[in-house]
C-alpha cells in the first residue's frame, strides 16, 4: 500500500472539486472530505486495482517508463479515480479507481458494464508489456 499523506490527500480532494466547476455533475453531491478519506483508505488497504482491467497499481508503476514513446507525467503511474456514472458526482458509491488507460478510454461514451468488457482486452495489452519487461 503506498503510502498518503494528508496534504496529498487534501490536494486531490481539491482539485477534483474544482474541475467539476465548468461542467457541474447533474447527479448526486460531491463527497466531503472525510468520505473520500475514508474510501481512499478502504481502496488502498488491500492492492489497488483498476475496476476493468484488474491491473494492479504496482505493475503500472514499474513498466510505466519502459511504455514507447509516452510522455505522460509521472502521476499517471497512480490509479485514477472514475465516476461510474460520469455524470454523477464523486462519492463513494459513483467512483472507481481505474487505470489511465481505462479511464481516457471509457470517458463519457461507454457504461461501467459496457467498458468491463473492453476492459478484458486492456488487460491483455497490459499483461503482453509486463511480459516483455519481464515485471510478473
Ligand atoms: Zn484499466
Amino acid at each position: 500500500m503506498p503510502e498518503i499523506d494528508e496534504k496529498t490527500l487534501k490536494s486531490l480532494y481539491s482539485r477534483k472539486k474544482q474541475s467539476l466547476k465548468k461542467h457541474p455533475p447533474i447527479r448526486g453531491s460531491f463527497w466531503s472530505f472525510e468520505e473520500f478519506k475514508e474510501w481512499y483508505t478502504q481502496q488502498y488497504s488491500k492492492e489497488a486495482k483498476c475496476y476493468y482491467c484488474g491491473i494492479p497499481e504496482s505493475i503500472i508503476e514499474k513498466i510505466y517508463w519502459d511504455i514507447k514513446g509516452t510522455k505522460r507525467p509521472r502521476t499517471r503511474t497512480r490509479l485514477e479515480l472514475d465516476r461510474l456514472d460520469p455524470f454523477g458526482n464523486y462519492n463513494a458509491k459513483n467512483v472507481v479507481l481505474a487505470c489511465f488507460n481505462c479511464n481516457n478510454s471509457k470517458s463519457d461514451i461507454f457504461s461501467a458494464e459496457e467498458f468491463k468488457a473492453i476492459g478484458k482486452e486492456i488487460r491483455l495489452f497490459w499483461e503482453k508489456i509486463s511480459s516483455e519487461h519481464e515485471v510478473v
